[in-house]
């Protein structure tokens, strides 16, 4: 049973006037078998969180359980636990082979023999079988990273722990490495926690995403409830690419009032925001519908005339900047669109923010 939850867990670095809270209450429950993705900018939380998991760092306070055990005191090399580093963290005068048995040598009962035949066994997963021979400095990025995941599969623990594995990977080995990383933890079914501070990857990756900020988790859930239903604005904002356009201003009966448009909100929004002065509209670059017919809007209150001021072709899709006016110099949204709806530079669109995909923070 490798359930793992984290029960209010705290820590503290330093003491009295130096105090640092780098992970404060965060508990998460991490199902047997399910891979977990921490994410959130540098310095929230996330290394510290997995450092903690792995008896890296002690616990200021809260409880860290793998099933019926309590971590908190129980050494790193007790946890049966294996961490992947960014760094790959090989022993660079040791052979690729060396490099994943040397573990299983120390830790274990297994003779020889087994060793060499688990190694080889897990190499042919990761199919490193032809590289065994060679030493970290004679195997590529992507090789060594191979060799490090293999080292922790060989043990055969109960949870992985990887922190940012694939970042020093160029983005197209990475992007590989993602699913192949994903459908061995799949096969494997242990459970992981993996860090990252790229959105993308989490959302590909992750069975369940756990986003951090400053020390606090905002939000825990699946990738799509992440994207459609974030909890707050840090979420909002963080997940989702091109980022979600957010509009200020307040809300005056079943209009919101912005600095730049005024826009009608739908019967369940008003219900929700009632007593809400101050507002922030929330919509996904996604969801905005840009017609690129020179006609005037209509007066539902969803629609608006823009100038198109940039349009970025990216192939399947368009990402189209858009201001009130010409001499605008900041982007007042900004729209995807696929083609073939295809929007020329400078020229005035009307842009149809859909009711339903508003959220309002
Ligand atoms: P992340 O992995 O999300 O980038 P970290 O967990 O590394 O964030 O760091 C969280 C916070 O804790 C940061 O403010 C960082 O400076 C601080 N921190 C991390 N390790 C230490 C340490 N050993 N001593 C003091 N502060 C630390």
């Amino acid at each position: 049973m490798s359930r793992l939850a984290l029960d209010d867990v705290t820590k503290v670095f330093g003491d009295g006037e130096s105090e640092v809270v780098a992970v404060e209450d965060v508990s998460i429950d991490i199902a047997d078998g399910e891979f977990l993705v921490l994410v959130g900018p540098s310095g929230c939380g996330k290394s510290t969180t997995l450092r903690m998991i792995a008896g890296l760092e002690t616990v200021t306070d809260g409880e860290i359980r793998l099933g019926d055990r309590v971590l908190n005191d129980v050494k790193t090399q007790d946890r049966d636990i294996a961490m992947v580093f960014q760094s790959y963290a090989l022993y660079p005068h040791l052979t690729a082979e060396r490099n994943m048995s040397f573990g299983l040598e120390e830790s274990t009962e297994m003779s020889d023999a087994d060793i060499s035949e688990r190694v080889e066994e897990v190499a042919g997963m990761m199919g490193i079988v032809d590289l065994l021979d060679r030493k970290p400095g004679q195997l590529s990025g992507g090789q060594q990273q191979r060799v490090a995941l293999g080292r922790a599969i060989v043990r055969d623990p109960e949870v992985f722990l990887m922190d940012e594995p694939l970042s020093n990977l160029d983005a197209k080995l990475r992007a590989q490495m993602r699913t192949e990383l994903q459908q061995l933890q799949e096969q494997l079914g242990v459970t992981t926690v993996y860090v990252t501070h790229d959105q993308t990857e989490a959302m590909t990756m992750g069975d369940r995403i756990a986003v951090m900020n400053d020390g606090k988790l905002q939000q825990l859930g699946e990738p799509l409830e992440l994207y459609h239903e974030p909890s707050n604005l840090f979420v909002a904002e963080f997940i989702g690419e091109p980022s979600m356009n957010f509009l200020h201003g307040r809300i005056s009966g079943a209009t919101f009032v912005g600095d730049t448009l005024n826009y009608e909100l739908d019967d369940d929004i008003i219900a929700a925001t009632e007593g809400v002065d101050d507002a922030v509209v929330g919509v996904r670059p996604e969801d905005i519908e840009v017609l690129p017919r020179a006609r005037v809007g209509d007066d539902s209150g969803h629609e608006f005339e823009m100038v198109a001021t940039v349009v970025e072709p990216m192939g399947n899709e368009n990402i189209v900047h858009l201001s009130f006016s010409d001499d605008r110099t900041e982007d007042d949204l900004v729209a995807v669109t696929e083609e073939p709806r295809a929007v020329e530079e400078g020229s005035t669109v009307v842009v149809r923010i859909p009711p339903e995909m508003v959220h309002v923070f």
